[in-house]
This record gives structure tokens, sequence and C-alpha cells, in this order.
């Protein structure tokens, strides 16, 4: 069983998220963009190892954070695809253009569409590449707990914005409709900003992607 614990961070206010295994005390951090002490003062509090850090795409309020996390916890960065590689060669430009802390340059490990990480005793990840918002962007579905990561792809009523380079909009529906409105209805959304949500609400209600 895990507990997802949300921390939003950064003035943009993105959702990272501590997926913990309260029972082994271990941990998986998604989308660790920055705010990094109260991300650390939390893992800290639950009395958890940090396993490793996911990300769901390379736009810096979802990964600006995860070098200094990484270091901390000595753990490894995964994902997204490596399509997303020129988003990590832009870090610095990415932290100006947005005004954010600036990090270090780094590359995670990049991930490809169907793998299935196992990271946590009980509970896998299954990578679904979702291109669209950015060329990389991933979304992570853990079946066993019926949930989905959707990052900047899907969001509660909404979806990521796609005039960012290398946005493309017709890839993002695409992206939605094939492979995230085919998870069971029931399975919890939690997207990289705002509400979290599930996927039959999001197929009935959301203005953008009908099913
Ligand atoms: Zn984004
Ligand atoms: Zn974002």
């Amino acid at each position: 069983m895990l507990e997802i614990y949300t921390i939003p961070v950064t003035v943009i206010a993105q959702n990272c998220r501590i997926l913990a295994d309260l029972e082994h005390k271990l941990a998986v951090v998604v989308d660790a963009g920055g705010d990094i002490a109260i991300v650390q003062n939390a893992l800290e509090q639950l009395q958890v190892e940090c396993k490793a850090i996911l990300l769901t795409h390379g736009h810096h309020d979802h990964v600006g954070g995860a070098l200094q996390l990484s270091k901390y916890c000595n753990c490894k960065i995964i994902g997204p695809c490596k399509e997303d590689t020129y988003l990590f060669d832009k870090l610095q430009q990415q932290a100006k253009a947005f005004n954010l802390e600036p990090c270090e340059t780094f590359y995670p490990e990049f991930v490809e569409d169907g793998q299935i990480l196992k990271l946590l005793p009980n509970v896998t990840f299954e990578v679904i590449a979702t291109p669209g918002h950015t060329p990389g962007g991933v979304c992570y579905y853990c079946k066993e707990e019926n949930f989905v990561l959707t990052g900047d792809t899907l969001f509660a009523g909404s979806i990521g914005r796609t005039d960012f380079e290398g946005g493309n909009f017709d890839d993002i529906v695409n992206s939605i409709k094939t492979r995230l409105y085919c998870l069971p209805d029931n399975t919890d959304v939690f997207a990289g900003h705002g509400e979290d949500s599930n996927i039959l609400t999001e197929k009935h209600n959301n203005p953008f992607v009908r099913a």
C-alpha cells in the first residue's frame, strides 16, 4: 500500500509527489521540481528512504530539484524518454525564462515506452510514452494501486500546453485518447498541476479531449 503525499513546489506550484511505502520505509519521489528542503524534510518526517526520482518530462518546474535530491538520497533519476534531451541541454535557459531557481545541468536515465520499473517491493510503474506537451514526455501507471501520474499531459478538466518548443497539439490529443483513456475508468489521475481526477471523469468532462 502506498501513501501519496503532494507537495506543491516552485512558484508555479508543480505537484511534486512522494509515493511512500511506510511498511518497508521506502519511497519514490516524482517530479522533484524545486524547494528540495521541504521534500527532504517530508522524507525525514515519514522516515522513508527515497529509492528513485521519476521525471515525467524535461520542463524545469518538474526537474529543477532532481539533481540536488538525488545527491542527498544517493538515488537514481529516471525518465522521461530521450526525445526530451534538448530540454535537459537547456536547463539554464529554462530557469531564466520561467524565473525559476537555476540548477546544474544533468541528464537522467532515459526510459522507453512500455518499460516496467520495479522500484518498490509491491508495486510496479509502467512507462507510457505520451508525446505532445513535450516529445519525450511520459506518464507512469501503477496498476497495483490504480493510479497514473500524468505530468503536464492530462489535468483535471484540462490538458498540457503545446505552444512550447517541441509541443504538438495533435500528438497530445492522440496520447490522451489512445494511451490514457484506455486505462480502467476508476484509475486515479495525479497531474503535475492542480487537482486530482480520474479517467472516467476526464473521459466525460474534459473540454479538450472527450472519449
Ligand atoms: Zn511542462
Ligand atoms: Zn509543469
